[in-house]
């Protein structure tokens, strides 16, 4: 392992590594991954916290799962490229669902990292690489989805704080959370991408209840979250006054950058091997038919095709915050993951009705996949408009006040 050296920005870092390097440390610390072992997709099916904060706790004192953070911080100081090689090797050993501790590790930990102040990387980067402090997305509400800066959970200011009031949905992770990264509305006389701003509210707190909604998968920690009066110091306002749509913006690229960039439900079968799925039908003889290998092999080389898209674009990347190309990799990535479970649904015959059947799981979650994050019609849009250039949607109440703005109920 490197030593420690201090780079000019003052942050500590370590010597870059070679390969083998990474990999000597890891094996010391990691099993080597059994490679028939079956993935999970995002959660589904268990809510496992024990085990992912043992690999955390496992890896956080190198700095090994959150590499470009600085060292006080949980990470190591890694450049792009060291980090790259360091989540390729990673892939090598066994780990555990971080789905409990994804929104802080993916989308929380990094807008912290370039946002927030030196107080707040100090209190809350190092619980989050350590798993030790679990962080929920508290941006939807009821009237506020893909028209997501319509959010009407208000904070007034009150002294040195705020109190915010209001109700959240679609909170995952809600349940077992120790932080929510919370927009609110701090200025209804502003149109409303403007009179925003971004709050850490403790879930802890008495005004905050969290109701659990079962998923049609069965899982249970999606929730809805009512805020009743809760006070939040200024010191947890995360990024300027009325700059909560620019946070949110930033904190959904992560979003779509961390869903997108991996392969949902395990291997897709690099290094040649045949992925778990495919073998499974093979040897359930599904594939004798020819039609059957035939959509079999189209799921297969559209989910080989989207890792090598992001292979490709993660190797021409200049490094920097994820942009709005983000979303056609989460409309790739989730497109193969449908294709796929869809399929194995529809080669499974009667077997396929029942609940232990395998890919019963993933059927079940696929749908949710063109949702999270923004549904698959949203991210088509910021493709066409911020990608492709092409001329934005109307909006009929740019410009307008919140308050001015017509409301459905
Ligand atoms: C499994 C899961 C987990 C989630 N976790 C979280 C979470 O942790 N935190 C959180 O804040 N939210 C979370 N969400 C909420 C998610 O972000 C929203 O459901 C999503 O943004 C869509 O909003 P909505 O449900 O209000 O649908 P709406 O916005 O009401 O959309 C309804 C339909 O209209 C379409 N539509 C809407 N506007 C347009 C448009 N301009 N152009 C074309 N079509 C349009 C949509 O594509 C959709 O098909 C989660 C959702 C799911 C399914």
């Amino acid at each position: 392992m490197g030593c420690r050296n201090r780079t000019p920005s003052g942050h500590n870092t370590t010597v870059t590594l070679t390969d083998d390097q990474i990999h000597e440390a890891l094996s010391s610390i990691l099993e080597h991954r059994d490679r028939d072992a079956p993935g999970t997709v995002l959660g589904a099916g268990s809510d496992d916290l024990g085990a992912g904060l043992r690999y955390l706790g496992a890896l956080v004192d190198g700095g090994w799962m959150v590499p470009t953070w600085p060292v006080e911080h949980g990470g190591r100081g890694a450049t792009d490229d060291e980090a790259r090689r360091i989540s390729a090797a990673l892939g090598d050993y066994g780990s555990a669902d971080l789905y409990p501790y994804g929104v802080g590790l993916s989308l929380v930990g990094p807008v912290l990292r370039d946002r927030g102040t030196p107080e707040q990387q100090d209190r809350w980067l190092r619980p989050i690489a350590d798993g030790s402090e679990i962080w929920c997305q508290m941006f939807s509400e009821p009237d506020a989805g893909s028209d997501l800066s319509n959010v009407g959970t208000k904070a007034v200011r009150d002294g040195d704080g705020w109190v915010l009031t209001g109700s959240k949905v679609w909170t995952s992770r809600g349940a077992y959370s120790k932080w929510g990264m919370c927009l609110a509305r701090t200025d209804p006389s502003l149109p409303k991408h403007r009179g925003l701003t971004m709050f850490a509210v403790d879930m802890h707190d008495p005004g905050i209840e969290v109701r659990p909604l079962v998923q049609v998968n069965g899982d249970r920690h999606f929730t809805e979250v009512f805020v009743s009066e809760v006070r939040v110091p200024d010191a947890h306002r995360i990024g300027d006054l009325g700059g909560g749509w620019g946070i949110t913006i930033e904190t959904l690229a992560h979003e779509r950058e961390s869903l997108g960039g991996r392969v949902f439900g395990g291997s897709d079968g690099e290094d040649g091997a045949l992925p778990g799925w495919l073998a499974a039908l093979a040897d359930s003889g599904r594939l004798d038919d020819p039609v059957a290998r035939d959509l079999a092999m189209r799921a297969f080389v559209l989910g080989r095709v989207n890792r090598l898209t992001i292979v490709r674009a993660a190797a021409t990347a200049r490094g920097g915050r994820p942009g709005p190309e983000g979303s056609g990799t989460k409309l790739r990535s989730v497109a193969a993951f449908k294709d796929r479970a869809y399929l194995v649904k529809d080669l499974s015959g009667a077997a396929g009705m029942l609940e232990d059947s395998s890919g019963h799981l993933a059927f079940l979650t696929a749908p949710s996949m063109s949702i999270r994050g923004g549904t698959d019609e949203v991210q088509r849009n910021i493709v066409g408009e911020r990608v492709l250039g092409l001329p934005p949607e109307p909006r009929v109440d740019k410009g307008i006040p919140y308050s001015e703005i017509r409301k459905g109920r």
